[in-house]
């Protein structure tokens, strides 16, 4: 089989990209996707109870007309709640409005009050970053602790030039409002993968071969195997999966020891009964604390169509590891030994569903030595006409969210 533009995977980066080409016409192209829908980590997930969940909280945001746009063609506005965020950090006991850094004045641990920057620090990471930006009490109470929940990665390993856009600094003191997600939207019915879906209907079915996993790519030749025995020759290839994956079955030679990441563990709890005062209008909070997950997304707040009446709501927590084994009974047990503790569900007979998620490719982590060896393999990919973009395609946390991957896809898609 031979294709023009040949796409691998159909999550939003190949996506946006298959949009594209839709768009112009350019009907010479396919997209191979190992599972059997699309979507990617942005896709949900519903249980035999009725509970909607996904791979982490996902909500709707952009700057770009674009992407606004393509989702208001494909999916349509009027299938869409819009919510302003009601985002907060949970200090074990109280909240503090998000983000914390402008809000200290609601932080009740006195050793705020000795806060203190060193102006002699010189920053070279993104833990001197924080200690720089915030002040050293800060970044004991909040900045480090959750920071390293996050990313489950040494802060002292990571740069700092990513973070516009991502963490607000003290100067940005528009308290509730700041930052591109203080309004959100999302899907009436099915969740994020609702978007997802229809982008791929828009395409065509017929474009996307799902169930296919790509194993190895022969850059001489520019053909690509896959594990059901296809092999398809490209004059263009987009691979959107991640980037190391890429360098294995191409088996290029090329240092890509800086390419870190973290592995995620999502829990959704679907509950009996009404969302605890303290919750009920609340979109998700940040547990610095005690807790052993770092964020808990209230879903049920999001849609009335998340669970299955409204007797009931839904939480999905999020925990992250650094790609090693982890004991998902141990974490579960902890995390529900919290969540009574903490008065957020009554007690663990008033769960009606259970479901969890591991996802190795969690967050793209922001190295020192990240940019060096993203150069070095994209110099390489360009030779044989490979570009590698998305998430973990291009391997940039920054540039890592769902219009941003839409949008690489898209802006491929116009030059090939
Ligand atoms: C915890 C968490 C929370 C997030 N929250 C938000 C949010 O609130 N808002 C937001 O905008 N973004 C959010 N994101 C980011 C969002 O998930 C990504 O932006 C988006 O899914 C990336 O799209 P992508 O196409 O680049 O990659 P992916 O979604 O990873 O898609 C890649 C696709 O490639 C397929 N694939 C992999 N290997 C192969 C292979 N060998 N052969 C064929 N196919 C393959 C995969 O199955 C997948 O479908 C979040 C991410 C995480 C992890």
């Amino acid at each position: 089989m031979k294709v023009k533009n040949l796409i691998i995977g159909a999550g939003p980066c190949g996506l946006g990209a298959g949009y594209k080409l839709k768009e112009n016409n350019n009907d010479d192209f396919l997209i191979l996707e190992r599972e059997s829908c699309a979507g990617g980590l942005s896709r949900s997930f519903i249980t035999d109870e009725g509970y909607l969940f996904e791979i982490g909280g996902h909500v709707h945001f952009s700057e770009d007309a674009t992407y606004l746009d393509a989702i208001s063609n494909v999916f349509g506005k009027e299938n869409i709640f819009f919510h302003e965020r009601k985002a907060y950090v949970y200090m074990d006991s109280y909240f503090v409005d998000y983000p914390f850094q402008s809000n200290l004045e609601q932080v009740r641990d006195k050793r705020i009050l000795d806060n203190k920057v060193d102006e002699n620090l010189k920053v070279q990471n993104f833990h001197d970053w924080l200690n720089k930006t915030f002040g050293d009490k800060v970044c004991e109470i909040f900045m480090t602790p959750y920071n390293s929940k996050v990313w489950s990665h040494s802060l002292e390993d990571m740069s700092f030039e990513w973070i516009e856009k991502r963490v607000a600094t003290p100067v940005e003191r528009k308290t509730k409002s700041w930052g591109p997600n203080s309004q959100f939207f999302f899907p009436k019915k099915g969740g994020t993968s609702a978007i997802w879906n229809s982008f791929a209907k828009y395409i065509g079915e017929e474009k996307i071969k799902y169930n296919t996993s790509v194993i190895s790519i022969d850059l001489e030749n520019k053909q690509v195997t896959t594990d059901n025995n296809l092999i398809i020759e490209f004059e263009n290839l987009l691979n959107t999966t991640p980037l190391i994956n890429l360098v294995k079955y191409a088996n290029l030679k090329i240092d890509h020891q800086d390419l870190k990441f973290n592995s995620l563990y999502c829990l959704g709890l679907g509950i009996e009964g009404k969302a605890p005062k303290k919750i009920e209008d609340k979109s998700w909070i940040y547990f610095p604390g005690k807790a052993p997950f770092y964020r808990m997304t209230v879903l049920s707040n999001y849609s009335n169509n998340n669970t299955p009446n409204d007797h009931c709501y839904s939480l999905l927590l999020e925990m992250t590891s650094s790609n090693k084994e982890i004991d998902t009974i141990e974490l579960e047990n902890m995390a529900l030994a919290y969540l009574e503790e903490e008065g957020f569900i009554e007690n663990r007979e008033s769960i009606q569903s259970k479901w969890s998620f591991q996802s190795k490719f969690a967050y793209p982590i922001p190295t020192l030595g990240r940019n060096e060896n993203l150069e070095e393999i994209n110099r390489t990919l360009d030779k044989y006409s490979i570009k590698s973009k998305g998430r973990f395609g291009a391997w940039k946390y920054e540039l890592g969210n769902q219009d941003h991957c839409f949008m690489q896809g898209y802006n491929w898609a116009k030059d090939v």
